[in-house]
């Protein structure tokens, strides 16, 4: 689903390399943290997913894309088939939980019927039947996040990256989301999690990628946050 090829990113007005050598490889239908201090190269690793950025060396595999290569006319079809969720939500302040999950489907060109029916199916399985005629700031945290959440899986995309999702929530919320992105990741859908949340990497012991100035120093198959390394 990703494979990362001996990445290294180097930022124009930058000295040192935000990736250095990266080679990571994720399977369809994985969970996995990808992990280190500020600056450790965690964005912008997502973001060369994205193709937000583009590597200074090595391949970026997305699905069937050759990320790195493929012609910026096809860009929209790869971001198409990955959704995102922020630490700060993101959402349309002046649109309701409904409107603001039916204008990912908009943007794409869903027919209205299909809109209709799929908008209430994704709101159960977040939870939020009953708000959908809410506006975000009349949610908290927690809800604005399963919105967000919402929006980002209406398409059913191969893929969710999460960029500290739980960043602005308390740790029992917290816990809520991530047991909602488990539940996403049971459809199949390959998460992938930046995060400095150690409990919560350490209670849901799934594989754990580090990065440490740009490189990875370590790839544990059911890993914590790891003290003491
Ligand atoms: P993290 O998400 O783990 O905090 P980033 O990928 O944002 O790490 O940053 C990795 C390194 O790249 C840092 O040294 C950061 O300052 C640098 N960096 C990130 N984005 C840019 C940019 N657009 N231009 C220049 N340097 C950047
Ligand atoms: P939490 O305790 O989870 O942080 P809140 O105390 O903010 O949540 O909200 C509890 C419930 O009240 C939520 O279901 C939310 O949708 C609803 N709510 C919060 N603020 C408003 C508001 N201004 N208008 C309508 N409903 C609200």
């Amino acid at each position: 689903m990703i494979r990362l090829e001996q990445v290294s990113k180097v930022y124009k007005t930058s000295t040192r390399p935000a990736l250095e050598n990266v080679s990571v490889e994720v399977d369809k239908g994985e969970f996995v943290f990808l992990i280190g201090a500020s600056g450790s190269g965690k964005s912008t690793f997502l973001r060369l997913l994205l193709r937000e950025e583009v590597p200074t060396k090595g391949r970026v595999y997305v699905a069937n894309f050759d990320v790195a290569r493929m012609a910026r006319r096809r860009v929209p079809r790869l971001r198409q088939s990955i959704g995102c969720v922020f630490q700060d939500f993101r959402l349309l302040h002046n649109k309701t939980v409904a409107e603001n999950v039916a204008f990912a489907l908009e943007v794409i060109g869903k027919p209205r019927h299909t809109i209709r029916k799929v908008v209430p199916e994704v709101l159960e399985l977040v939870g939020l039947e009953g708000k959908a005629e809410r506006m975000p700031n009349e949610l908290s945290g927690g809800e604005q996040q399963r919105v967000a959440i919402a929006r980002a899986f209406v398409n059913r995309p191969l893929m969710l990256l999460a960029d500290e999702p739980t960043g602005n929530l308390d740790p029992d919320t917290s816990q809520d989301i991530m047991l909602l992105l488990e539940r996403i990741n049971r459809t199949g859908t390959t998460v992938l999690m930046a995060t400095h949340d150690h409990s919560i990497v350490d209670s849901m012991r799934r594989r754990v990628v580090e990065l440490d100035l740009g490189r990875v120093v370590r790839d544990d198959a059911r890993g914590v946050y790891g003290v003491g390394r």
